[in-house]
């Protein structure tokens, strides 16, 4: 019985359990089935077929050169009235959570302090692509990680770091945190 969030997520990883049928990067959900949430539009496509446009089955020849002669390439992003997919989610997800610290109070009263605590500690349990939201929670519970919510400014620093402890995990470029503000508040000014 695994008693780690880590531990919890590697058992419902496939790439990680070794699972056969289901593609790198598709992540199993808690009721066992592929999580859709959790998948990139492509990886979830390679795993239904759907995506290829060239491997519908042809009887002849002909056909299949026709077949490939029209083949539209796959496609990587989600069609706009899809589901959501793991990277639709996250970007609309960081516009929410980086505003948020945008309009944030410069300085939180205690009471504001706590909600925003309160909130970041149900968000982290209830996001929606359960193996993201396992790492995120591993890492606000690590020392120093903590939520800091006295005031914007930290705030906004504090969520730029998470953000950036994805993209490293990721292998994304990192954000330069001294510019949040221009990114998410005030505009960059030219
Ligand atoms: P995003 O990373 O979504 O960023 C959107 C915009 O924010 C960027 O264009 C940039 O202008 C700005 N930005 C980038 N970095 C920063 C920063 N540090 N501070 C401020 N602004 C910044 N995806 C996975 O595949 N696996 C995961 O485990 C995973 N965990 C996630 C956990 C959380 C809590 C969230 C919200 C999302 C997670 N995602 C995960 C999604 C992932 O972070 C991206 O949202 C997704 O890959 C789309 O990336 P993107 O390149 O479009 O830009």
């Amino acid at each position: 019985m695994a008693d780690t969030v880590s531990e919890r997520a590697k058992e419902r990883r496939p790439e990680m359990s070794g699972h056969k049928g289901i593609p790198k990067g598709v992540v199993l959900g808690k009721d066992g089935k592929p999580c859709r949430t959790c998948a990139s539009f492509r990886d979830w496509a390679a795993m239904t077929r759907k995506n290829t446009g060239s491997t519908a089955p042809t009887t002849s020849s002909a056909a299949a050169a026709a077949g490939a002669a029209t083949a539209t390439p796959p496609i990587d992003k989600p069609p706009e009235d899809c589901p959501a997919d793991v990277e639709t989610l996250g970007r609309g997800t960081w516009t929410f959570l980086h505003t948020l610290s945008a309009t944030y109070p410069s300085h939180a009263t205690p009471n504001q302090q706590s909600d925003m605590r309160a909130f970041l500690m149900l968000f982290a349990k209830l996001y929606p692509c359960w193996n993201c939201a396992q790492d995120f929670q591993a890492w606000m519970q690590k020392g120093g990680n903590e939520p800091r919510v006295r005031g914007r400014g930290e705030f906004g620093t504090w969520m730029c770091e998470a953000h950036n402890e994805v993209n490293r995990k990721l292998g994304k470029k990192e954000f330069d945190c001294r510019r949040w503000e221009e990114r998410w508040r005030t505009g960059w000014g030219d």
